[in-house]
């Protein structure tokens, strides 16, 4: 029967998310490879108990195998069975959770995934900052995955809970700290929806060491988690890349015109076109928009590279005239 193994799972969920918080607690550096192992383990489960909870009656491995082979029903037909004993990993409890009809809760996972994976493969030297926020950033899931099974997180996963809990709001004090740096740069209303992301850490705590500067090619930037020093051009291509990246690689996937552009001015990758904005986040600087020498519209693309005012026709053709 089914519903014998499925409180099976659920048990063995909390306990991997409790082992992995007490791991973390332990503030024992050779406990973290554990927690991280034992945190994401357990974060998998849940979610595999949110399937198996909307199909009681179906075997687990029906519902988690990864792969599904025929078998002949002697009938005539063939019926589906699992195809070995591997389960679904994360992509796959995604993509399952569709399939099934449940809204995959808010959070983020992929900073745990990828911790997880850097620790499997090479010794990590991720720092105690980024495992905090890697748990903070897995609260909201785990809390959704909870709410999906109609259970109480603080009853089930009782002093774990409250440490995430501490955790999560540890984290966007973090944040929000970080958020106040940036207050009198020209896009920092843009930033309140996205994550920004440190090259070395990940961590997405980046701020600017004064914090009533308001040039951006004249920031100072900072990583609270592993205290990396970050340029003012790669802090600014990092903003431009959180807030436009996203667009930029959809235009691209669509074989539309880029919406990230290297600036005509500065020669900085951070010039965003459009429709809306239209500007370069790290000088300022507006492009020509229509060529001093022929009239012509320009976008950001027909602008030469040699010369921000005028076309790359008239400008290679004033080359020759010389
Ligand atoms: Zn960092
Ligand atoms: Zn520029
Ligand atoms: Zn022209």
């Amino acid at each position: 029967m089914a519903a014998s193994v499925t409180p099976h799972l659920l048990q063995n969920a909390i306990t991997s998310i409790q082992l992995g918080i007490e791991d973390y607690r332990s503030n024992d550096p050779r406990r973290t490879i554990s927690a991280v192992r034992n945190f994401y383990a357990g974060v998998l489960l849940l979610g595999k108990q949110c399937l198996l909870e909307q199909a009681p009656d179906a075997g687990p491995m029906q519902v988690l195998a990864t792969s599904f082979q025929p078998m002949p029903d002697d009938a005539g037909g063939v019926t589906i069975v699992p195809k070995g004993f591997r389960t679904i990993d994360l992509g796959e409890l995604r993509e399952r959770f569709k399939q099934f009809d449940l809204d995959w809760p808010k959070g983020d996972i992929s900073g745990l995934q990828r911790l997880r994976n850097e620790f499997e493969h090479f010794h990590s030297s991720a720092q105690d900052t980024t495992i905090r926020q890697v748990i903070a950033s897995c609260f909201p899931l785990v809390d959704g995955f909870f709410e999906i099974l109609d259970r109480n997180p603080a009853q089930q996963l009782g002093a774990a809970w409250e440490t995430m809990l501490e955790e999560e709001r540890f984290f966007t004090a973090q944040k929000a700290s970080c958020h106040l740096t940036l207050k009198s740069l020209p896009w920092c209303a843009e930033l309140k929806d996205v994550e920004l992301s440190c090259p070395n850490c990940g961590s997405a705590l980046l701020y600017q060491v004064d914090p009533n500067n308001d040039d951006p090619s004249s920031i100072e930037g900072r990583c609270r988690a592993c205290d990396d020093i970050i340029t003012a051009e790669g802090f600014v291509s990092l903003v431009v890349e959180a807030i436009h990246g996203g667009d930029d690689y959809l235009a691209a996937k669509d074989g539309g015109e880029p919406v990230v552009n290297d600036c005509p001015d500065c020669g900085q990758p951070t010039y965003v076109q459009n429709g809306e904005i239209d500007g370069c986040y790290f000088c300022q600087q507006r492009a020509a928009s229509e060529c001093a020498r022929c009239k012509t519209p320009m976008s950001i693309n027909d602008v030469s590279v040699n010369s921000p005012k005028f076309c790359t026709y008239c400008d290679h053709m004033m080359t020759k005239d010389d």
